[in-house]
């Protein structure tokens, strides 16, 4: 052959190869990414809620979102998205959660959080605790400082002021409209138990509660993450705790599969372990994010006669976000494009 053709060879495969280039799928290589909030589920009267409220509700989730939303974007960790987004709404009056947590009976406010790494499988949580500014920057302490998963009480508290997070004096957690609450719920339980002989409920159930917080997102290097913060329900006693942070009912998180918060009447939510269902769902049952989480509500919350929602998300970008209440505060922001704040079926 002569040398000519020789040479001529391979630089034509590289004349092919770079015009080919830039027919490769467009996106292909661009890392997906993306954040999903919630901000609680439960009746969300429509007629209750004033246009003024309304837009300050859906305003505020989307700010959080967006903060979480642009540290993905940045490449940061999922883990740091879901936290700065929950710390967001943890300093809003409007959610259940931090300044706005919901009182107990004895008129304290008692607030549980969680988070999980689904690339390691590590989580943090702390239950009940009550001078934490932003409980789930404990949870993430608890998670990244120590050999536990989930500290309660003064102890928690404890663990939180030695890990230098910020605490708060009990007046920064009274908010008049939590108090108002209380008040209500407290006069409900004596009429009921003015009706009848049942000793009173532990706490009124969220049927007309909400305000939950939880996030769960997709960073640019694949990993999921998941977190929740809660102040529980209103008229709680005796140290009660729900879901939010235990890990597989109120939050879950699992690089193979998806990442989970839920918010609604906790103790249902821990009997059937929700959060840790649609992900064995997924693992186990070879069924889709979007069947896992349409069939852990319908089929496992549901006919126990558990309300509430979730949202989860998987690696490839697939939402959910099922609820069996009349609302639920909700939204994503994703690198394809979706971008979505919603409270009822719109
Ligand atoms: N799940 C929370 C709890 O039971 C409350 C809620 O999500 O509204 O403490």
């Amino acid at each position: 052959m002569p040398q000519e053709v020789l040479l001529v060879r391979p630089l034509l495969a590289l004349v092919i190869a770079l015009t080919l280039l830039p027919l490769a799928p467009a996106g292909a290589e661009e890392a997906r990414f993306g954040l999903v909030v919630h901000g609680g589920a439960g009746t969300i009267a429509r007629e209750k809620m004033t246009p003024e409220r309304e837009a300050e509700v859906r305003e505020t989730l989307d700010r959080a979102m967006q903060a979480g939303y642009a540290i993905l974007e940045g490449g940061g960790s999922s883990l740091d998205a879901v936290e700065v987004t929950l710390v967001m709404l943890e300093d809003s009056p409007l959610f259940n959660a931090g300044k706005g947590a919901v009182f107990t009976h004895a008129g304290t406010n008692e607030m549980d959080a969680s988070i999980m790494d689904g690339a390691t499988g590590a989580a943090g949580a702390v239950g009940g605790v009550t001078r934490v500014r932003n409980p789930i920057r404990a949870a993430r302490a608890v998670m990244t400082r120590t050999r536990h998963v989930l500290l309660v009480g003064p102890g928690a508290d404890h663990f939180a002021e030695e890990a230098g997070l910020e605490l708060e004096t009990p007046e920064y957690f009274h908010t008049e409209r939590r108090w108002e609450q209380l008040q209500r719920a407290i006069e409900r339980d004596r009429l009921e138990l003015d009706h009848g002989s049942e000793p009173p409920p532990a706490a009124t159930p969220p049927a007309d509660k909400h305000g939950t917080v939880g996030a769960v997102a997709l960073d640019r290097a694949g990993n999921l993450a998941a977190a929740t913060s809660t102040g529980g329900l209103t008229n709680k006693r005796w140290g009660r705790v729900g879901d939010s942070p235990i890990v597989g009912a109120g939050t879950f998180a699992d690089n193979a599969t998806c990442a989970v918060s839920c918010t609604g009447h906790g103790e249902f939510f821990i009997r059937q372990a929700i959060a840790h269902s649609v992900s064995a769902r997924m693992a186990f049952g070879g069924q889709t994010l979007a069947e896992a989480a349409a069939a852990v509500v319908d089929e496992q919350l549901t006919p126990l006669g558990g309300t509430g929602g979730l949202i989860a998300l998987d690696g490839e970008l697939n939402v959910a976000m099922p609820y069996n209440t009349g609302g639920m505060y909700r939204g994503m922001k994703l690198s394809d494009g979706r971008h979505e704040v919603r409270i009822w079926e719109e």
